[in-house]
């Protein structure tokens, strides 16, 4: 079993996330007191920036899952979506899901008063299959909510061509469409490009800090990392800018300063798959042996641009990529990708986590820490757990695993 630990934070703009959580969920509830239409989708597509053009409200069920790990509450869904038959060799993000909507889910004791149930339902088709099946599932939940169906194909990143992109347009066409159809809003083509123009800013804002941890001492480590909830659920708006362009300053700062995460970073380290969203603080461990985790593949997902000129267009790319560049990669295209970040960010040694739940991300991996230490010498060790299910996590393992690992980084170090 794993033990619950929140991370510990050094930027204290990254302490204003939890303001910046709270206010995303009360403007969710206000929407629905306001009548202002609700969408659940999944993340990383080009939904949200039509939403926020069109004042619709998005809403994420899959970015709810880390906040049910992080409060303790995904052991309880889990109960409820394997009491209905659902295997716990599936997504974690799908068991959390189904359990939770299965469950009292505004009731008494639930976080930031809960989701607010969808008007709508967008599935999108180009992520993973559990993220589409979540959809299908949440169809039967809430038969009262209209359900936009897009097809937007999944193709590895490397392999979008023109007519991929062609064919999303249609369907971001499609969509507005839909949303014009259902809600009776008219989308001002004005304030799609604007809100275009913001999204593109943000993946800039993200890849400047997410550059800055090439610096040593790193800046910041990958326990910082929630501040992605900007990326995935304000994308498109002024919110995510003005939090990015803080954290960013801040990050900048701390660089050109020389303060690292801790006084004497002796270890790079990398981190492949997602974070286990119950046990944050595992990050932290490292740092008594003085490791610092400055990069991980999950981070890839927003490191793309977004051509406001052609506003459609550049949603319709993004849908094809943004869940491609993590989990829809080729074997060798992902290979490239680490590769090149561990060389990138001078990484001593990477920390691969076998996800049980999820096979996308986990498929591979042992091609790609042969091809570290063929091509890098750098040398790498992998932790199972699960990032969602603390029953698949056993922290005297991830203790006993990491801290010979680190013995070994740092004799190599003093050689
Ligand atoms: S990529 Fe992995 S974690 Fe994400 S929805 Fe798919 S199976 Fe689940």
């Amino acid at each position: 079993m794993g033990s619950t630990g929140k991370s510990k934070k050094r930027l204290s703009t990254a302490r204003e996330l939890t303001r910046v959580v709270t206010d995303y969920y009360l403007e969710c509830h206000r929407a629905r007191a306001e009548g202002r239409p609700v969408g659940w989708m999944p993340p990383m597509n080009g939904g949200i920036e039509i939403f926020y053009a069109m004042d619709l409200q998005p809403v994420f069920p899959e970015n709810w899952s880390p906040v049910c790990a992080a409060f303790s509450l995904a052991p309880g869904h889990f109960e409820i979506s394997e009491g209905m038959g659902y295997s716990r060799d599936l997504c974690g993000y799908l068991r959390n899901i189904v359990g939770y909507v299965h469950s009292d889910m505004n009731g008494p004791g639930v976080p930031l008063g809960g989701l607010p149930e969808p008007d709508m339902l967008m599935s999108f088709g180009g992520g993973c299959v559990p993220a589409m099946k979540i959809f299908q599932i949440l169809e039967s939940r809430f038969p009262r909510a209209k359900v936009f169906r897009a097809d937007v194909p999944q193709v590895a990143c490397e392999d979008i061509r023109e007519h991929h992109v062609d064919y999303a347009v249609s369907e971001i066409h499609r969509l507005i469409e839909f949303l014009e159809r259902t809600t009776g809003r008219k989308l001002d083509q004005e304030r799609l490009h604007r809100t275009v123009e913001l999204s593109d800013a943000a993946c800039r804002l993200w890849d400047e800090i997410m550059s800055l941890r090439r610096c040593r001492p790193a800046p910041i480590s990958a326990s910082e990392i929630g501040i992605m909830f900007v990326m995935v659920t304000r994308q498109g708006t002024q919110t995510a800018v003005d939090f990015l362009t803080r954290v960013r300053d801040e990050v900048a700062e701390r660089a050109e300063q020389g303060i690292g995460v801790i006084e004497d970073e002796l270890v790079r380290l990398f981190w492949d798959n997602i974070p286990l969203w119950y046990n944050m603080g595992l990050f932290n461990e490292f740092e008594g042996l003085g490791g610092v985790v400055v990069a991980e593949t999950y981070s890839a997902a927003w490191s793309l641009r977004l051509d406001a000129s052609d506003p459609v267009r550049a949603l319709a790319l993004k849908s094809l990529m943004s869940y491609s560049l993590v989990s829809c990669l080729s074997i060798e295209r992902r290979k490239e990708m680490v590769l090149k970040a561990c060389r990138d960010y001078g990484i001593d040694g990477a920390v691969f986590h076998r996800n049980k739940s999820c096979v996308p991300i986990t498929l591979g991996q042992d091609e790609i820490i042969r091809a570290l230490d063929e091509e890098l010498g750098i040398p790498s060790v992998t932790i199972d757990a699960d990032h969602m299910d603390s029953r698949n996590f056993s922290h005297a393992q991830f203790k006993a695993r990491t801290d010979a690992f680190m013995e070994m980084l740092l004799a190599r170090k003093n050689g």
